[in-house]
C-alpha cells in the first residue's frame, strides 16, 4: 500500500487546477489508464501519463504514489530511493497578510525569538513597499524575502526597483502565473533576486526559466510539478546552473509534508524550506504520527515506514471516493 496527496485548493486560485478536477482526472481519466499495468521505474510510469497534457497535481496523486510504495516494497527509506541523506531541515517562517504592520511586526518578532533562520512576507498590491519599510526599519539584520503569489506586472517595475535597497533575499513570483519572459526581464532589471514557484509546473519550465535567465531561486512543491520524478530532474538542473532551491508546500497533511521532507533531503535544497507541522493548519492531521519540529526549527525525514491515515479520521473526513480498476 503506497499514499500520496496532491493539495490543489478548492477552488482554482493558486493554478488552474481545482480539489474537483484533480479528483476528476485521477479517478475517471488518469487511474484508469494507468491501473492493471507494471512499472518498473517513475519515468515509465510518467512516459504513460505523458500523452495528459498539463494537470500537475493530478499527475502527482499517482506519480508520487509510485514512489511511496516502491519505498514500501523495497523497504527503503524514500530519501534514499531518492538519492538524498538523512539531515536535519531548517523551515522558515511565513506571514500573510496582517490586518495592520504593528500586527505583522508583533508576529515577526515571536519568529525572531524563536529563532526562525528566515522569514517569508507575503505581499500584494496595498501590502507592500510600506510594509517593507517598516518591517526592514524594525528588523534590520533579519533574513527576509517576500512571495508575491503573481500579484504584479511589468508595469510594477519602479516598485521592485524600489525594493533593491531592502536587502531581501528573493522576491517570488512577483508576475502572471505562467510567465517566464516578464520575469527574465525584471531579472534584469532590478538587483535582488527572482524565485518562481507557480510558474514551474514542468520540467519543461524549469529548464526554458533556467536557459532565460528568469530566476535564480525555485521553489519546489512535488505535487505543484507532477510528482518527485519532474521534482528531482529539476533539483538536478538548477543545481547545474548554480540555482539553489527550497521545500515548498501547499495547505497539506502530514503525509505529504513527510514526502516532502523526504525530497528536501537533497544536497541543492540549501534555503530553509516552508513546511511546517500540520498542526499550523489542522486541529487533527490526518496522518499517523504526523512530523514534527524540533526546538532547532528543523524537520527530519522519516527514519522507517513513512505515516499513512489514520484509518478512522480517514474515514470521517472523507467527502467523496472512487475505486479504479
Ligand atoms: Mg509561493
Amino acid at each position: 500500500m503506497g499514499w500520496s496527496e496532491a493539495a490543489p485548493f478548492h477552488s482554482p486560485t493558486y493554478l488552474d487546477e481545482s480539489a474537483g478536477s484533480v479528483f476528476y482526472n485521477v479517478s475517471k481519466i488518469f487511474g484508469p489508464h494507468v491501473v492493471g499495468r507494471e512499472y518498473d521505474t517513475a519515468a515509465h510510469l510518467n512516459k504513460r501519463l505523458s500523452i495528459f497534457k498539463g494537470n500537475s497535481f493530478a499527475k502527482a496523486a499517482i506519480e508520487i504514489a509510485w514512489w511511496t510504495l516502491q519505498s514500501a516494497i523495497t523497504g527503503t527509506p524514500l530519501h534514499r530511493l531518492l538519492g538524498g541523506h538523512a539531515r536535519e531541515l531548517p523551515m522558515g517562517a511565513a506571514f500573510d497578510v496582517q490586518p495592520t504592520i504593528d500586527a505583522l511586526l508583533a508576529k515577526i518578532q515571536g519568529a525572531v525569538d524563536q529563532g526562525y533562520p528566515r522569514i517569508k512576507l507575503k505581499a500584494a498590491p496595498g501590502w507592500d513597499l510600506e510594509m517593507l519599510r517598516a518591517v526592514r526599519a524594525a528588523f534590520p539584520k533579519t533574513t527576509f524575502h517576500i512571495d508575491c503569489n503573481s500579484g504584479y506586472t511589468l508595469d510594477d517595475l519602479p516598485l521592485f526597483k524600489a525594493m533593491d535597497s531592502l536587502g531581501l533575499v528573493f522576491i517570488e513570483q512577483p508576475l502572471h502565473y505562467a510567465d517566464i519572459l516578464d520575469h527574465a526581464e525584471l531579472a534584469r532589471s532590478i538587483q535582488t533576486p527572482v524565485c518562481l514557484d507557480e510558474s514551474i509546473v514542468s520540467v519543461k519550465a524549469a529548464q526554458q526559466a533556467l536557459q532565460i535567465g528568469a530566476c535564480k531561486y525555485i521553489n519546489i512543491k512535488p505535487s505543484r510539478i507532477g510528482g518527485l520524478a519532474n521534482a528531482l530532474a529539476v533539483h538536478n538542473m538548477a543545481a547545474d546552473a548554480g540555482v539553489p532551491v527550497w521545500i515548498g508546500g501547499m495547505v497539506e497533511s502530514g503525509i505529504a509534508i513527510s514526502i516532502s521532507l523526504e525530497l528536501a533531503t537533497l544536497p541543492n535544497f540549501t534555503y530553509p524550506g516552508d513546511l511546517a507541522p500540520p498542526a499550523r493548519f489542522f486541529k487533527d492531521d490526518l496522518a499517523d504520527s504526523p512530523p514534527q519540529m524540533s526546538s532547532s526549527l528543523t524537520m527530519s525525514p522519516a527514519t522507517g515506514r513513512l505515516p499513512g491515515p489514520n484509518p478512522g479520521r480517514l474515514a470521517e473526513l472523507t467527502k467523496c471516493h472512487e475505486t479504479v480498476k
